[in-house]
């Protein structure tokens, strides 16, 4: 490499204008490839109805009216908003307390409907995954007390078969996010789907609960990260509650201290909802 020039302040200024501009360039061309191509060069439109608002990652006002988040009374254990609440002791719904899930306790950012619907739909069916910091800022917040003290973040897993088929698993990019969020150890690796199950679309809660049985598992490599070890186990979207119950078995037989269940939304009554 020569140097032309007496290496006078001019030059030594145009030298550093440049590399200036070089990284800023290759920061902006980094930020860009990290952030998700669209973030930083696309205006910020609302994830519900793409009109243009001042914030990425967000909703505009009459989107996010339509969200029914879930704040208390709830019940303890499935989460469910409840229509009145003793302000004392955690509540058990009549639900709950008839039929007590596998898992502790079970919480989501909002009942499953509305622009709701729309976001997780997007985020499951497609690959675009705008709605993903969006939905685990609002996990976080609602699995505030779950994760408080938990030890691993588990997302509901897919098989491989199914995962190489869709490129990706929609629980797993939301519990990467609610992990690094909370801090929490993110774990894709200790509950495994060890076989293909038929599509939940148009089934009863009884043929849900029949489809999954048994068809997830903690690979023996992975039982030491396991045993006594409180877990947030994460899913989009809980319906019947029949894929994070039979998640919750898994676990449960490998010695899991405490699972409880994260999602972003909920079906508020499975009776009446397709998925
Ligand atoms: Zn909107």
């Amino acid at each position: 490499m020569t140097e032309s020039g007496d290496g006078g302040p001019a030059t030594i200024e145009a030298r550093a204008t440049t590399l200036g501009a070089l990284r800023q360039g290759l920061g902006w061309a980094l930020g860009s490839i990290l952030g998700g191509a669209g973030n930083i060069i696309a205006p910020a439109v609302c994830l519900g109805c793409h009109v243009r608002i001042s914030a990425h990652d967000a909703l505009c006002a009459a989107c996010w009216q339509q969200v029914s988040f879930i704040t208390p009374p709830l019940c303890d254990r499935l989460g469910l908003p409840l229509p009145f609440g003793s302000g004392e002791a955690p509540l058990i719904s009549a639900a709950a307390a008839a039929d007590p899930p596998p898992y502790d306790r079970a919480r989501a950012a909002a009942v499953f409907d509305h622009v709701m619907r729309e976001l997780i739909h997007g985020f499951k069916y497609t690959d675009r995954h705008e709605a993903r910091r969006l939905l685990a800022r609002w996990m976080t917040g609602a699995g505030a007390e779950l994760l408080a003290d938990a030890d691993l973040v588990v997302p509901v897993p897919m098989t491989r078969w199914r995962l190489i088929r869709r490129q990706f698993n929609q629980a797993a990019l939301l519990a990467r996010e609610v992990a690094s969020a909370s801090g929490v150890t993110f774990d894709p690796f200790v509950l495994r789907k060890t076989r293909r199950t038929p599509t939940q679309v148009g089934s009863s809660a009884r043929q849900r609960a029949a489809n999954v049985a048994g068809a997830f598992a903690v690979p023996k490599s992975a039982r030491r990260r396991v045993a006594d070890r409180a877990i947030v186990l994460i899913d989009d979207v809980i319906t019947t509650g029949a894929t994070v119950s039979a998640c919750a078995r898994a676990l449960r037989a490998a010695g899991a201290r405490r699972i409880d269940v994260l999602a972003a939304a909920m079906v508020a009554d499975p009776r009446r909802v397709d998925l």
